[in-house]
């Protein structure tokens, strides 16, 4: 039995194990099982020294994209210049060699496809996006290779100029982002992100205000799956944007991660 799984914190309310359940039974997978592991910081090391070697691959989420990249052998160019790994395969360069830990991402993959379904063309368009943590940098990444002008605005003003430095980006202050004339505009910052369905905390919060989006007929994407209309694609609906909502997203980044991990694994 192939063991996959999910490594975050909490992992309690994922939806990775029934996409996964989906695609074993799509593809006629039976010898494999998805798990959620639930592992706090303090304890990845010993995460990877006495469960992984057991496991054949694996989605990483919240908190863990970067810090993992310490335990692998190996790190795909795409994701050393994302900055995070959202998925871990154990792979052999010949069939002598020891098995080597690999990271991907495919957030940025999910990205473009969401995108391209809408049949939303990015090149030469100018987008806004909302973030600078490793879901807003998959995003700029994905834009800018595919041609588009982007504008970042993030609270902590130093990490959008990070992320500005790391993919020849524009920057605009928090304060003014409601000032940029964009084509496209994406939120990637956890802002109207519930932990839970029965949590409404924060789903009546959004980057912008209403007034953000009069008569403005452009396209609004949000990341945040948990609720699929946020109050950010409400607004923007209301106003006659096109909206493309987080689940998208999430399926074809997951849908990308399962051909690594379970089409393509030679372990
Ligand atoms: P992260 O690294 O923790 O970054 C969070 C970002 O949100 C930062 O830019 C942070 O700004 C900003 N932020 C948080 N609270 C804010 C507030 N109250 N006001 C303004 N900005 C705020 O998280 P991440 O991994 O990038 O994820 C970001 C979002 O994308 C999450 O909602 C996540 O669920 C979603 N996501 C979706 C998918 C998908 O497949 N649909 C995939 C990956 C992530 P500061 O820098 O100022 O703290």
């Amino acid at each position: 039995m192939k063991i996959f799984g999910l490594l975050a914190h909490p992992v309690a309310h994922s939806l990775s194990p029934d996409l996964y359940r989906g695609w074993f039974s799509e593809y006629g997978i039976q010898d494999a099982k998805f798990e959620l592991f639930d592992v706090v910081p303090e304890e990845l090391e010993d995460f990877f020294q006495k469960k992984m070697p057991k496991i054949t691959g694996l989605a990483v989420s919240i908190p863990h994209k970067e810090t993992v990249m310490q335990y692998l052998d190996e790190v795909d160019d795409v994701a050393k210049k994302i900055g995070a790994v959202n998925t871990i395969q154990w792979i052999k360069k010949s069939p002598l060699d020891r098995p080597l830990l690999k990271g991907w991402n495919t957030d940025w993959i999910g990205v473009r496809e969401a995108l391209c379904e809408a049949n939303v063309e990015v090149r030469g368009q100018r987008v806004l996006v909302f973030g600078a943590g490793g879901a807003a940098r998959a995003v700029v990444y994905a834009l800018i290779e595919n041609g588009a002008e982007v504008v970042i605005a993030n609270r902590t003003l130093e990490k959008a100029e990070s992320v500005a430095a790391d993919f020849r980006c524009f920057v605009v202050h928090w304060d003014d982002r409601e000032t940029v004339q964009a084509d496209i505009v994406v939120n990637a910052t956890s802002v109207g992100l519930a932990h839970s369905k029965n949590d409404r905390s924060s789903h009546d919060e959004s980057p912008v205000s209403e007034n953000f989006w009069d008569a403005k007929k452009i396209v609004a994407f949000d990341l945040v799956y948990r609720l699929k209309m946020t109050k950010f694609l409400r607004d923007a609906a209301a106003s006659g944007a096109h909206v493309i909502t987080g689940d998208r997203m999430l399926w074809h980044q997951g849908k990308a991660q399962f051909e690594i991990l379970v089409i393509s694994s030679d372990v």
